[in-house]
């Protein structure tokens, strides 16, 4: 398969929305796996997915693909999917599937529409600069508006309407479609065939009879059973074993060739050896590494100890392999008074968490006691010193010092959500909205606020030519206001005595002009103000 017969995409989407059920369906149109055969969310093969009805880990396949456009004869395609899980603990999964792709199908429920993850998913394929290919699936729900999901797909993420795919996944409705999409408007992948190999090591698992299994995206050059590679990281050299496809299942091909995914043995005599994000190329060639992955950020610490105090050697072995499978969870050694030996391990989350004690237990067969989840914390002392805390009991009772702060992780959110559901509360000046001195609030809050943000306004604004009209307003509902009164300029002072008339058409004349300015002009709020009015709000 030369490269530009060759496309590698992931299946993105938020929990539920129907991922793996069209991972399903795409493989049954190509005879990858058969049809009506084997169990429904094929590719969640983990017991843990099964139990919980979701996807944890990121799977491929390489399905072969006939594609037929009019008129013209039909060709052969080589295909990559990786389906990939929705929530959030396993975005990592997610951002490492990307950068074995170069397109991505995002799907999203057309009764549920765009949800956190749909949002967050986006944004990791636009960021690794995939083209994005919208499907909205279940079409078939009575539920379903796919019209309004069209409409914020594009107010949202500037998707183009006429290209959004609508499927069931269900029951096949418009599923034919889908790959003749991903055909015309994926990328093939960019690497060159002649130029020296190099692959990323994207994902690996531990088999009992292989050994170490490498997921590796083959970026240049091509590869053979038999060829001498290296590891950029760890400097390690091995014999390629093994090399081949997953169709979905390990599948033999004795090579593999530019723009391709697939799998290497090699060997590896401990799980260490294979670093996910690392450049494998051939052994005595020079290449420039790959740019990796960044490296995860664990949300949650707990201890991780075996429930009968002798197993230590057991857990070792075991949280060994599964960590060659789940790369995101950190572990180091630690020691409990009450539990012995055994491990601190950092998680991206509770899920996470609940997930690697679900899968030491089930595929590893050992029990676990995991100690109560914490965040990790700093402390800082009067003597200017500070202390990283992930295990409670790592914190003095009676630190020479005393603690003058603590920190604990906080998370810079932007919450996305319907208009309804905010108390979005505008200042208005002379009825013209101020944009930084609006401001989003719990309802609750907005009275007071609003109230607070007027007075406020009224201390600051000088007097201007012109009576000044503060107001507060959720929506168009004005909850609060206030008037800074004009300052009246003496337009009798030329006036020595005289004519009654022509005092009045020139107050006239005033009250005119200030009506004018009431409605064109705008307040001028001095800088300094402005930083007053935002820093006691
Ligand atoms: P994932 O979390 O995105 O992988 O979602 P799944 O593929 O596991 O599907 C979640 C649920 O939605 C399952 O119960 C599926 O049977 C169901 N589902 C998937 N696609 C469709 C569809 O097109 N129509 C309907 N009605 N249900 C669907
Ligand atoms: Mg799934």
């Amino acid at each position: 398969f030369p490269s530009d017969k060759i496309r590698n995409f992931s299946i993105i989407a938020h929990i539920d929305h129907g991922k793996s059920t069209l991972a399903d369906r795409l493989m049954e149109l190509t005879g990858t796996i058969k049809k009506g055969h084997g169990q429904p969310q094929y590719l969640d093969k983990l017991q843990v997915e099964r139990e919980r009805g979701i996807t944890v880990k990121a799977q491929t396949a390489t399905m072969f693909y006939e594609n037929k456009v009019k008129d013209q004869e039909a060709s052969g395609f080589l295909l990559n999917l990786i389906d990939t899980p929705g929530h959030v603990d396993f975005s990592y999964e997610v951002s490492r599937s990307l950068s074995a792709c170069q397109g991505a199908l995002l799907v999203v429920d057309a009764a549920q529409g765009v949800q956190a993850q749909t949002v967050a998913n986006f944004y990791l394929a636009f960021e690794a600069n995939l083209t994005i290919v919208p499907v909205i699936n279940k079409i078939d729900q009575p539920t379903a508006d796919p019209d309004r999901v069209k409409a914020q797909l594009k107010s949202m993420f500037d998707l183009d309407t006429d290209e959004v795919l609508l499927v069931s996944a269900k029951t096949g409705l418009g599923l034919e479609h889908v790959l003749p999409a991903v055909i015309e408007r994926i990328p093939p992948p960019p690497g060159i065939s002649d130029s020296p190999l190099r692959m990323l090591l994207f994902d690996s698992f531990f088999n009992e009879y292989k050994g170490v299994v490498c997921y590796v995206s083959v970026v240049d050059g091509m590869l053979r059973k038999g060829d001498k590679v290296s590891f950029a990281a760890t400097g390690q050299s091995y014999e390629v074993l093994d090399v081949g496809i997953m169709h979905p299942e390990l599948t033999s091909t004795g090579m593999l060739l530019t723009g391709q995914v697939g799998y290497i043995v090699t060997g590896m005599r401990t799980t260490k050896e294979a670093r996910i994000g690392d450049t494998i190329y051939r052994t005595k060639t020079t290449v420039e590494p790959l740019p990796g992955f960044k490296p995860v950020r664990h949300m949650v610490f707990s201890g991780v100890y075996p429930a009968d105090g002798s197993d230590f050697e057991a857990l070792t072995h075991a949280i060994e392999k599964l960590t060659c499978n789940d790369a995101s969870v950190s572990v180091a050694k630690e020691t409990s008074a009450a539990l012995g030996m055994g491990f601190r391990c950092g998680f991206l989350g509770l899920l996470h968490m609940d997930v690697f004690h679900q899968r030491l237990e089930q595929e590893y067969g050992t029990q676990v006691i995991s100690t109560i989840p914490t965040v990790p914390y700093t402390f800082e002392y009067s003597d200017g010193s500070k202390l990283q805390v992930q295990n409670p009991a790592a914190l003095p009772s009676n630190p020479k010092y005393r603690v003058t702060a603590s920190w604990e992780p906080t998370v810079i959110a932007t919450i996305i959500l319907p208009s309804e559901y905010v108390g979005a509360l505008d200042i208005l000046l002379n009825g013209q909205a101020v944009d930084a001195l609006a401001t989003i609030v719990h309802n609750q809050k907005a009275y007071r606020v609003g109230k607070e943000l007027v007075e406020k306004l009224k201390n600051f604004i000088e007097r201007q030519m012109f009576e000044v009209m503060i107001q507060a307003a959720i929506g168009s509902k004005i909850i609060a206001r206030d008037t800074i009164s004009a300052m009246r300029k003496n337009v009798l002072a030329k006036c020595y005595g005289g004519d009654i008339t022509r005092k009045k058409k020139l107050l006239e004349k005033q009250k005119e002009g200030k009506k004018r300015m009431k409605r064109v002009g705008s307040v001028d709020i001095p800088h300094e103000a402005f930083q007053q009015i935002l820093k006691v709000s």
